[in-house]
């Protein structure tokens, strides 16, 4: 690793922040708190306060009676876009310190921080149109003694549970989305990475949102996450994060059968042919499982490729792996940043030793980096990997590839989808035809055709089987936060039915 002198500084002491209800600040008081330790450099950066299930319940409340006086939904589409748009432009304006403070809780590089809030910002301008465009439907065909309309409701008051590997991302491809349909949120980041989140809630309030339609809750997902989860008085529950707690989630929801959105994790192949371009195939596939330093539920971890130039293309992927520019997360010319924690640390490198027990062989990378502070690992390649081991089939969320060959396109896609998850798969061919073969018969809710982990807010996100629920993001992602009435307006006299 490079031993780089950060172009940014470390804070002298960490940023304390409080909480977020009713549009203004509350400030810690006597609840505990937690301190977050910038994985890149073991300093503490931030203090977070841990709330308690009263906090959850009062922000509940806040958020219940900001949905029922409609003080947000009962605004024109053109209104909810206005404060849409200043929300972007306020991302814009603090972008650097949104950057800043995401490196530092996260771990990632800074650049790949940047990019992610410009990308945000996007996304809330996308979704001002959206909230202009959402409409329903009509059904002029009952008859000349009715007419039928189709209404889109928000559907209320939105519980939102959101990961630590793209927090501030993430949350905007949420927010909007449910702003747009007119609901109010009581959102809960990771414990880990709460800060974007709580500076979001700050511009959402200086771009004109009326106080009480977006409220943070911080603290741990065991209590605050799981009490939103079971609350009764929210209508929907939208969590990203794991398989595991997903399914407590869902089971918690049955409280009061409120919806459930989930997006969960992946196992994502990338499946390269001989006739690739290889050298553009490898660079994605680099590409696909560093970002993020394989923190990412699209992370592209299952290298399939055709076995007649499977050396090959080995050859070229660990070529890239030492190419690619591991370093201080504040550095801008860092790629690969740090692993989020200590326990995840260890999680990964147990994958891989898990991995050589089982008989893959290290192809390269396999262990940590020694830094004088925090958690680095080397891009790792494991060759040789049989698609019922376990670094074939559970999520490692590093950045370690396992590559299993293939002799046809049949037993490509078999072992694409011989898989509990279904989030997201890429083809590599210069064929069109087998790639539009694969892609139709691939498990997946996220694709891409030579290329990969890339897209815009117009397009949906989700996942198959055991990789979540619902979709996010595009028009799809606004309706998924609305309720459907059917209105039947009877025309003329009515055929009496007594006498
Ligand atoms: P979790 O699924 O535990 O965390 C995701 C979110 O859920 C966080 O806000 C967390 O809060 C919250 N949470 C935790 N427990 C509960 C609960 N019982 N009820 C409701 N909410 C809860 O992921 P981890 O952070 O523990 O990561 C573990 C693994 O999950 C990773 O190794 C990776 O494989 C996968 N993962 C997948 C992600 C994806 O995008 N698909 C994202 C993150 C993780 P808190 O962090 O405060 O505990």
């Amino acid at each position: 690793m490079d031993t780089i002198s950060p172009s940014l500084s470390l804070p002298d002491s960490p940023r304390e922040f409080g909480f977020y209800v009713g549009g203004r600040w509350i400030e810690r008081g006597l609840r505990k708190h937690m301190e977050r330790v910038s994985p890149g450099h073991d300093i503490p950066v931030t203090r977070i306060t841990l709330c308690t299930k009263d906090d959850l319940d009062d922000a509940v409340r806040v958020a219940r009676r900001a949905f029922k006086d409609r003080r947000w939904s009962g605004l024109s589409g053109t209104g909810r876009a206005d404060v849409l748009l200043k929300a972007a432009a306020g991302i814009r304006e603090r972008a650097e310190e949104i950057a800043y403070w995401e490196t530092l809780e996260t771990g990632k590089a800074i650049s790949q921080a940047r990019n992610e809030v410009d990308g945000a910002a996007s996304i809330y301008e996308y979704c001002a149109g959206t909230a202009r465009s959402l409409h329903g439907d009509t059904f002029n065909n009952l008859g000349d003694k009715m007419l039928g309309l189709v209404t889109r409701e928000p559907i209320g008051v939105v519980g939102l549970i959101i990961p630590w590997n793209f927090p501030f991302f993430i949350l905007a491809e949420r927010i909007p989305f449910m702003l747009a349909a007119g609901c109010t949120i009581v959102a809960k980041p990771s414990e880990l990475t709460s800060a974007s989140a709580l500076i979001m809630a700050e511009i959402l309030t200086k771009a004109g949102l009326p106080d009480g339609v977006f409220n943070v809750v911080t603290g741990t997902g065991p209590e605050v996450g799981q009490a939103m989860a079971a609350h009764m008085d929210i209508d929907m529950i939208s969590f990203t994060g794991s398989t595991v707690t997903g399914r407590n989630v869902l089971l918690a929801s049955s409280s009061n059968f409120k919806k459930v959105g989930l997006e969960l994790g992946g196992k994502s192949p990338q499946i390269v042919f001989a006739d690739a371009n290889l050298d553009e195939a490898a660079d994605g596939v680099v590409f696909g499982v560093c970002f993020n330093a394989g923190q990412c539920c699209v992370s592209g971890s299952r290298l399939l490729v055709e076995r007649s130039i499977a050396e090959k293309f080995e050859r070229l992927v660990v070529e890239k792996f030492a190419k690619v520019r591991i370093g201080d997360p504040l550095d801008p010319r860092t790629q690969l940043g740090a692993i989020v924690s200590p326990a995840h640390n260890e999680k990964i490198l147990g994958y891989i030793k898990k991995g050589e027990e089982e008989g893959a062989r290290i192809a390269c990378g396999g262990k940590a980096i020694g830094t004088k502070a925090g958690r680095f690992i080397h891009p790792t390649l494991l060759s040789g990997v049989s698609n019922t081991m376990a670094v074939a089939r559970e999520e490692i969320f590093g950045p370690v590839l396992s590559s299993i060959p293939f002799d046809s396109l049949e037993e490509a896609v078999e072992l694409a989808n011989d898989n509990d998850y279904g989030l997201a798969a890429s083809v590599w061919t210069s064929n069109i035809d087998k790639a539009l073969q694969v892609i139709r018969s691939v498990q997946a809710g996220r694709t891409w055709v030579n290329t990969t982990i890339t897209g815009g807010p117009e397009m949906p996100i989700g996942g198959f089987k055991q990789s979540g629920t619902g979709r996010e993001t595009g028009v799809y992602g606004v309706e998924e936060y609305t309720e459907i009435k059917s209105i039947h307006i009877a025309i003329g006299r009515r055929e009496p039915w007594v006498g």
